[in-house]
């Protein structure tokens, strides 16, 4: 029977209608069973009933029009019970229903299986036959597995069709991605158009072609014009040479009068462009000299670029008037950056969970973020869309009472905002006289968080990734010391902690692709460092290099679950730093040794840590890494976000045992995970002992102000109480009481 089932389900899947793919399943399955008839059932919400909405043995008329209501008949009980029916004769069944439209007098044997999403049961499976006999145990599970992939195939279509309407308003339940509220018009972000998606045909109109590339060359040009602008406002000098060399290859006329060539020849402005660009691309990829070797890339991206104005030709987000709500399948570091922060309102992504590196951006950015919701995007472009990052919650078209009263909370939140503002300049300091430090999480975005954060005591990680992510090759030495030290003269006085590549998991470098089965189990961090010395050496001597006469640089290592891993790391970093200081002369001034920590988000470590102690300077809890390991949860799989818990009780007791560690071995500790940033993390934190965090830009503000409303004695008390609740749920509620009597309980959900 596989083979039918695989077929069933390919077809089913592969269907795009969803009417199509259900009668295709009923009949597919009544062959395949040998039984006398197959239907669906949908669950009605509204109506409270089970809907027929396919047969292949009942009564055609009655699809669409026959109900059972919720609880009622056998297919009610399927329903309420969720799990499978097996009957030899259904009709003596005290639950049976008969349906009079359907004629399903002749039937007797019953089996029934749930259609079950995330869940949610969304209707029910039958076959039924005339004989009275008891179905097989195999016929079970055909039934079962047919009925789970039934589930995806119409949880997908019930989302859509219910977008399909243009009138259609309601909510989508998706992640709270970024806490806060947006409300703006949807602009959905449609991936590049690759070169090899193009297929080259000939236009009629060749006149025409050539007014279509004038237009999008002038497009590009300002794109690109006004990319650069961005990155040199923001110093990232690094950023600003690529798109100097696609403005120099755009305004080259060989490349350019090519092009004008093919079109004269009668190919479409888009398939002159390809043409073109793939025989440019041939040709500098077989050159021996690596500049040239790398124009390839170049050629690619700007060809791609191009192509994506001629295919959606009016678009453009550096054309927005208005501020958008940012809708895209993934959102990337470098999606954002191309947009102009004061456009950007909030954003809705269908890949991506609470912890991805797209969330940790956007609330880093302060703006609201709904993850994981996953619909057809085309049927929301232009639609007016509030994000509640709070709930996790999209609202469609709503109603206009609906826009008031969150009109009223995102005023309520600025007022909140300017109240944390007056904290800028104090110190952080509870009320009980204890100092704590709050450092500065910075390097997920390009442009927005480096800039001196004056709140923030210094910065407790410094993510390397984004310089290069954003190129087509590794920066070289020169290109990644002078982005260090404009981070470190930013925080003279103040320490900088500069974390080591971490590559690999969801941090994908696009010229040096690592395909993986499990990527966060798999080369990542140090790992990957480790076996590509010369790629850490370089990065090791630009850090050093660029702490000359400031130093305030400490290197902390990612990823790291055995104790070799720091010890050749120390190794190299030995190495570099000789070797930086002997290149650079006693007059130039003595590099500084930095202090080497690591960061605690592999489990294994927590059983290491009185070896770690000595070979180590300080420890930094990777709180999102170490709830994703110790819990076996991805922190990026929407399925499971709702067990993604960084206050699980087990990693309460992980935080709890580094700290007394810490203590023991006298070794400095701090939190750089999200956990740092949430308001009821801060106080278990507190209440365990912690006094150095780590966060976002955006929250460094808020923390103070609720660290200075904090007494850590009272946090103590507060903390055993909520050690006596086994819940997750109900340890968070204990805490959010504290932040209530306090008048914050804002920071927990929208408005005051
Ligand atoms: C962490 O894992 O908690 C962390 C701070 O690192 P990242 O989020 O970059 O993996
Ligand atoms: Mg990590």
């Amino acid at each position: 029977m596989l083979k039918e089932l695989r077929e069933i389900v390919q077809r089913v899947t592969a269907s795009s209608d969803l009417n199509e793919a259900m009668s295709e399943l009923v009949k597919k399955t009544r062959e395949a069973m040998h039984v006398d008839c197959c239907s669906i059932y949908l669950r009605q919400d509204l109506e409270q009933a089970y809907l027929l909405a396919a047969t292949d043995g009942l009564a055609v008329e009655a699809v669409g029009h026959a109900k059972i209501p919720l609880g009622e008949g056998i297919v009610g009980l399927i329903g309420e019970k969720e799990e499978l029916i097996n009957l030899a004769d259904a009709q003596h069944h005290p639950k049976f229903k008969y349906l009079p439209e359907a004629h399903e007098d002749a039937f007797k044997s019953f089996l029934g299986a749930p259609i079950i999403h995330q869940r949610k049961a969304l209707g029910v499976l039958v076959v039924q036959q005339k004989q009275v006999r008891l179905f097989e145990e195999g016929e079970e599970s055909f039934l079962v597995t047919l009925a789970s992939q039934l589930a995806t195939v119409i949880a997908h279509a019930e989302a859509k069709g219910n977008l399909k309407s243009p009138n259609w308003h309601g909510m989508l339940r998706g992640l709270a991605g970024s806490p806060g509220v947006a409300i703006g018009r949807a602009w959905v972000w449609r991936p590049r158009v690759e070169l090899n998606q193009v297929k080259a045909r000939k236009g009629d109109d060749v006149a025409a072609q050539h007014e279509r590339f004038d237009k999008v060359l002038i497009q590009v040009e300002d794109e690109l014009d006004s990319m650069a602008l961005r990155f040199k406002e923001s110093q990232a000098s690094e950023s600003v040479a690529v798109f100097e060399v696609y403005q120099y290859i755009l305004k080259d006329p060989v490349f350019i009068g090519l092009i004008r060539e093919e079109i004269e020849r009668g190919w479409t402005a888009g398939s002159a462009v390809k043409r073109v660009c793939e025989k440019q691309i041939a040709q500098f990829s077989t050159m021996s000299d690596p500049y040239l070797r790398e124009r390839a890339a170049d050629v690619r991206d700007l060809g791609q670029r191009l192509l994506t104005r001629l295919i959606h030709e009016d678009e453009g987000p550096l054309t927005l008037a208005e501020p958008i709500i940012l809708v895209a399948d993934e959102i990337s570091a470098t999606l954002i950056a191309e947009i102009p922060r004061d456009k950007l309102r909030g954003i809705v992504s269908a890949k991506g969970s609470i912890n991805s590196h797209a969330a940790i951006l956007a609330r880093a950015m302060g703006i609201p973020a709904v993850m994981g919701i996953d619909h057809s995007f085309e049927l929301l472009e232009e639609r007016t869309l509030i994000v509640d990052g709070y709930s996790g919650e999209l609202l469609v078209e709503p109603v206009a009472s609906v826009l008031r009263e969150y009109r009223r909370l995102i005023a309520e939140e600025a007022q909140m905002d300017e109240l944390f503002a007056t904290v800028r300049n104090e110190r952080s300091v509870t009320r009980d006289g204890v100092t704590v430090s709050l450092l500065l999480n910075a390097g997920l975005s390009a442009d927005t968080d480096i800039a001196m954060n004056d709140a923030a005591d210094g910065v407790g990680l410094f993510r390397t990734e984004i310089p290069f992510m954003m190129r087509d090759r590794f920066p070289s030495e020169q290109e990644q010391a002078s982005n260090y030290r404009r981070v470190l003269t930013s925080y003279v006085g103040k320490p900088v902690c500069m974390r080591t590549l971490d590559v690999g998991g969801d941090k994908q470098l696009p010229y040096f692709p690592i395909v993986e089965e499990n990527p966060f189990l798999g080369w990542r961090g140090i790992r990957l460092t480790l076996d590509h010395p010369e790629i850490f050496l370089v990065q090791l001597k630009a850090m050093l290099r660029a702490s000359q006469g400031l130093d305030n640089l400490s290197i902390m290592l990612p990823m790291v679950g055995n104790l070799d891993e720091v010890r050749v790391a120390r190794r190299l970093l030995d190495r570099a730093w000789r070797e930086v200081s002997a290149e650079t002369g006693e007059q130039q001034g003595v590099i500084r040794y930095p202090s080497l920590g690591v960061m605690i988000e592999v489990p294994s470590l927590l059983y290491q840590l009185p070896e770690l102690a000595p070979l180590v300077d300080f420890w930094s809890v990777g709180t999102n890494d170490l709830t994703q390991y110790l819990l076996a949860v991805d922190r990026n799989n929407g399925r499971v976000a709702d067990i993604y818990d960084a206050m699980h009780p087990a990693v309460l007791r992980a935080l709890q045992q580094i700290i007394d560690a810490a203590r023991r071995y006298a070794k400095p500790v701090s939190i750089c995970g999200e956990l740092a940033g949430d308001p009821v993390g801060v106080l278990v934190l507190l209440a365990m002992g912690y006094r150095r965090f780590s966060m976002n830009n955006s929250n460094i503000m808020r923390i103070k102000y609720i660290v200075r409303q904090s007494r850590t004695d009272e946090l103590k008390k507060v903390f055993q109480e909520a050690l006596s609740h086994q819940h997750s749920g109900a340890f968070k509620g204990v805490f959010g009481r504290y932040l209530e009597e306090r008048g914050l309980g804002g920071l927990l959900r929208p408005g005051r």
